[in-house]
């Protein structure tokens, strides 16, 4: 069985046991978003459901072109997060790609809602939404945001919030809190998420055996499924996949000559059409803001609350520019990189990285960069075109 099929199968075991949880209701189901405590959540006994997966889904399914008009007519603007639009639009409608996919209904509904702002505060209103609708608990952990260095007081302030969501837990359970399976569901975090570092790792190799598109899809276990023994499991066997394919001199993209890195959110409707413009040109996206952002190697089951902290807020999208412009040039270096598209995406500024002057100053550093404008979900804002012309002047020039 290939990795992708492997992906497919985890995936769709993860969503069927999660819609039998919240059909038979013996388990308590907590949405989470994707950045979000999770190990917090398992560890309290909830099944955990991700919304942004969810807008994956339907950005990928090119479903969310029906729900997020619905959506914009109810009052949710069209310059918002298309994630948000594309769900609450579906929510709205009553539909779900799940139904074609798996046969599952609607999304599994929440005995708790848990957001963290540490990528957005998009993901504040989407689960706002949810908590009016459902009439169900909501928890936001508020952490400071676009941070040079992350410090102890910024760690503090998180901390002492997820401590609030522990006892928050504990009154909806009726349980104590099982400290030894918060440090255990962290362990098994750090582990799948190593993993998924050195998966990603493999795109260093020439010619590489994995590209961004590749990743996408593989990196779902580790959105939503950090915490468990298949998310760790997944990813041995998919890292000794791609090392094999290394051995072999399997390349992702036949006749690799340019390497490339891509800053900002997938165009999920769209990422085949991409795939194969870059493979017409021989061209490997080796490394990606977006799929690097599932790397949380402070985890550490010794300290758990803490470093859980400390990987949350060090992520990419919640640092200052001078960070982001340290971290794309290291990786332009270690991956051996050509040049960087950004993706600049109309609803979602947070992950937009171009508007702020960083191709010009990675410019200064010898870092070559494009600029694409399309949208993560929503095609509206995406012209097939414009960025295939867009992109391939600028190959011609690498
Ligand atoms: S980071 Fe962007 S895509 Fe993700 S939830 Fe926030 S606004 Fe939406």
């Amino acid at each position: 069985m290939t990795a992708r099929a492997n992906v497919k199968e985890v995936m769709k075991e993860y969503l069927l046991d999660l819609d039998q949880a919240a059909q038979d209701g013996r388990r308590k189901v907590a949405w989470c978003t994707s950045v979000g405590p999770a190990e917090i959540l398992r560890a309290a006994g909830y099944e955990v459901f991700f919304p942004e997966n969810h807008g994956a889904l339907l950005g990928a399914t090119r479903m969310s072109m029906d729900t997020i008009p619905v959506a914009n007519a109810a009052g949710y603007s069209p310059d918002i997060c298309s994630y948000l639009t594309s769900d609450v639009g579906a929510w709205m409608k009553g539909i779900t790609p799940l139904t074609q996919a798996y046969g599952i209904k609607s999304v599994p509904k929440p005995d708790l809602l848990v957001y963290n702002t540490n990528q957005c505060k998009d993901v504040m209103h989407w689960f706002e939404f949810y908590a009016r609708e459902l009439k169900v608990p909501i928890y936001g952990v508020h952490s400071p945001n676009h941070l040079p260095e992350v410090t102890a007081a910024h760690e503090d302030a998180v901390v002492a919030q997820l401590k609030g969501l522990i006892a928050l837990t504990e009154q909806l359970t009726g349980k104590r809190f099982d400290e030894e399976a918060f440090r255990q569901s962290l362990a098994l975090s750090k582990q799948a998420t190593d993993l998924w570092a050195e998966v990603l790792a493999t795109a260093r190799a020439r010619p590489s055996p994995l590209s961004f598109f590749d990743a996408t899809i593989y990196m779902g276990p580790i959105v939503v499924l950090r915490g468990t023994e298949v998310a760790r499991d997944y990813y041995v066997a998919q890292l000794a996949e791609l090392k094999a394919k290394i051995a072999a001199g399997e390349a992702a993209v036949p006749g690799e000559t340019k390497r490339l890195y891509w800053d900002g959110m997938p165009v999920w409707g769209r990422l085949r059409s991409l795939s194969d413009l870059f493979k017409r040109n021989h061209t490997a996206v080796v490394a990606s803001t977006y799929c690097n952002s599932w790397i949380f190697s402070d985890f550490d089951a010794a300290d758990p609350l803490r470093t859980m902290a400390r990987a949350y807020l060090k992520i990419f999208i919640n640092r200052n520019d001078a960070y982001k412009e340290r971290y794309i040039a290291d990786t332009v270096r270690e991956f051996g990189i050509d040049g960087v598209v950004f993706l600049e995406a109309k609803t979602c500024p947070n992950n937009s990285n171009s508007q702020y002057n960083l191709p010009a100053r990675l410019r200064a550093k010898g870092v070559r960069s494009v600029v694409v404008n399309g949208d993560l979900c929503d095609l509206r804002c995406f012209s097939d075109e414009q960025a295939a012309t867009v992109l391939e002047a600028f190959l011609e020039t690498l």
